[in-house]
């Protein structure tokens, strides 16, 4: 390609919402063949809320709500601020919590009211059959099940809403017409992955993957011959982003994001990952 056709393609670009890198960018964005989507924040919305609360028989609903909220409230997870806001609303003031972890791509423990305390995929007993069937239940309707347990108990679940963007439908739509693979990759539990995917029409999932893994997903697909564009928002996205053939960030994403991805789309549109495609193609098909 010209130099002088790839900066009309890059302004082009800009035009659409679509910031690129370096005019290069637009010689990889042309030989994709997979599209790697992440779920949460890029698919959809990435602002949850909390729906359902259910406690184990004989707890307490105000102090599953208070201890988890306690820890949720110090994370920074949009699982996590679901929680926190949603306790705060159903049980009042969160007491401090005496000790808090983050572990990414599972959840927080801590020490709260004197409980050792766990909130998402970190409590590792059985569930009991009502917090069982409840989790289910949720994760069928494409919501991700926070179990909370204390003192090795699991005591509650509860069910943290994400809603599909509007326009992710079609943006599947449009990459499948191009030609593309769509995949659904996400650490959220595989039931909740394949709620949302059939929603918007992708057919391969890759689901409960933990963040450091996400990077060795893009790379297994590439040993497979297949170039790879990721899709994605978050923080445990930036090493994927980097890895694939062409890095796309959501400019509603996070600066980690931005910073590794080869092209941002800057309203958080997916359906702008197709225009790349289509203005890549364009931009050197016209100087071919
Ligand atoms: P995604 O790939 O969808 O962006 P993450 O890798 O960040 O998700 O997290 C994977 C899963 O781990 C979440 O769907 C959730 O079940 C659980 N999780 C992560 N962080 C938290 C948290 N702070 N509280 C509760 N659960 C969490
Ligand atoms: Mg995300």
């Amino acid at each position: 390609a010209t130099p002088t056709a790839l900066l009309v393609g890059t302004g082009r670009g800009a035009q659409l919402g679509i910031l690129i890198k370096g005019p290069e960018v637009l010689e990889s964005t042309r030989r994709v063949d997979t599209v790697v989507l992440d779920k949460t924040g890029t698919v959809t919305t990435g602002r949850m809320t909390l729906q359902e609360v259910r406690v184990a028989e004989g707890a307490d609903e105000k102090q599953v709500l208070r201890l988890a909220g306690a820890l949720e409230h110090a994370s920074e997870h949009p699982v996590a601020r679901a929680v926190a806001a949603g306790a705060a609303e159903r049980a009042g003031e969160l007491p401090a919590a005496e000790r808090f972890e983050n572990v990414p791509g599972r959840g927080v423990r801590g020490r709260v009211e004197g409980h050792e305390v766990t909130v998402g995929r970190l409590f590792d007993g059985p569930l009991p059959e009502e917090l069982a069937e409840a989790k289910k239940h949720a994760e069928l309707g494409g919501r991700t099940a926070v179990v909370v347990g204390w003192d090795g108990e699991a005591r509650g679940v509860l069910a943290v809403a994400d809603a599909v963007k509007e326009t992710s439908g079609d943006a599947v739509r449009e990459l499948r017409a191009l030609g593309l693979r769509p995949v659904l990759l996400t650490g959220d539990n595989r039931r909740v992955a394949e709620a949302v995917a059939a929603e918007v029409g992708v057919e391969e999932v890759i689901a409960e993957v933990l963040p450091e893994e996400k990077v060795e997903v893009v790379r297994r697909l590439q040993a497979e011959g297949r170039t790879v564009a990721m899709v994605g928002d978050g923080v445990n996205d930036a090493a994927a982003l980097a890895a694939a053939d062409l890095g796309l960030a959501l400019g509603t994403g996070t600066d980690a994001a931005i910073e590794a991805g080869d092209l941002t789309l800057v309203r958080g549109d997916l359906r702008v990952a197709a225009d790349a495609i289509r203005l890549s193609r364009r931009t050197l098909g016209t100087i071919k």
